[in-house]
């Protein structure tokens, strides 16, 4: 130790900064991730370091996306470049392109993106082996919600056609520093070799997606208005008087054909 102090970091709410520092939660990310030495991992947002410093342990080198550049700075000055690889900026504009093939990512999020984030993570999917990210618990059980749940949503639809997901660990607040006022939880999406589902055409699928829970009260027949009539509905084996909080993901990718291509 050279008794040198690391000045005390005042967490920054704008960046959702909500620090972890329960020793059993960390770990229990770490044994879930399982990280092989030459794997190649990207931690979005590390922040103080309570992941980046057990996955350097476990791995040749690491790549982190941090925005805050007092926190990078910080990171600088502890841990070695040549391991450590330093992204500074906006994950939201980040090209994971830039990173290769079979990425793996690891953070524990700033819940005020995470939807566009989880968004953003989908459209590089195809070169993206998992992902295990700490949200907000109520994010999560909208991911991994079934048709018919109260939870089902746009989101549970657009990221089970492209993931494999499950709920992994329940996170209390008491578990971070400053604690947040709700309840976390980690989730592992795993992209799907072969869609299970694949739409004709991924904009059109998004587009009925949200036109159908746009106003998730009111039944397809007026939701989709436009976009296809009760009868084709019929044709495809929908229930024009569904809501779409009962659809399967492949019935929406049914529809989303229809409109694409008609026949
Ligand atoms: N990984 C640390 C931990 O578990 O204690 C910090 C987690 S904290 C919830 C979120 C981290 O993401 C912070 O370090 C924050 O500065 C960073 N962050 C926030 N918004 C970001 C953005 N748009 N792009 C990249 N990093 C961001």
């Amino acid at each position: 130790m050279s008794g040198r102090t690391t000045p005390r970091h005042i967490p920054r709410k704008r960046f959702g900064q909500n620090f972890l520092v329960d020793d059993g939660i960390i770990a229990g990310i770490i044994e879930a991730v399982r990280p092989q030495r030459r794997d190649n991992l990207v931690e979005i947002g590390p922040g103080l370091g309570a992941l980046t410093t057990p996955l350097l342990e476990r791995l040749d080198r690491l790549h982190v996306i941090e925005i805050d550049r007092d926190l990078i700075a910080r990171l600088r000055g502890l841990h070695d470049p040549e391991q450590l690889l330093i992204h500074e900026g906006d994950v939201l504009e980040f090209d994971f392109t830039a990173l290769g093939e079979s990425l793996r990512v690891v953070g524990n999020l700033p819940y005020n993106i995470s939807t566009p984030l989880l968004f953003r993570l989908a459209a590089f999917a195809g070169r993206i082996r998992d992902i295990h990210v700490m949200l907000q618990k109520e994010v999560v059980e909208r991911m991994v919600a079934a048709p018919g749940d109260a939870e089902f949503s746009r989101l549970s639809v657009m990221l089970q056609y492209r993931f494999d997901m499950e709920k992994l660990i329940d996170v209390p607040p008491e578990s971070f520093e400053p604690a947040p006022k709700v309840d976390s939880a980690v989730v592992r999406l795993m992209p799907f070799t072969t869609l299970p589902h694949p739409a004709r055409d991924e904009g059109m699928l998004a587009e009925v997606v949200a036109r159908a829970f746009g106003q998730r009260r009111k039944t397809l027949r007026n939701t989709l208005k436009g976009m296809v009539t009760a009868e084709q509905l019929a044709q495809l084996g929908i229930d024009a008087g569904a809501r779409a909080q009962e659809l399967a993901v492949a019935d929406f990718v049914r529809i989303a054909d229809a409109v694409a291509a008609p026949a």
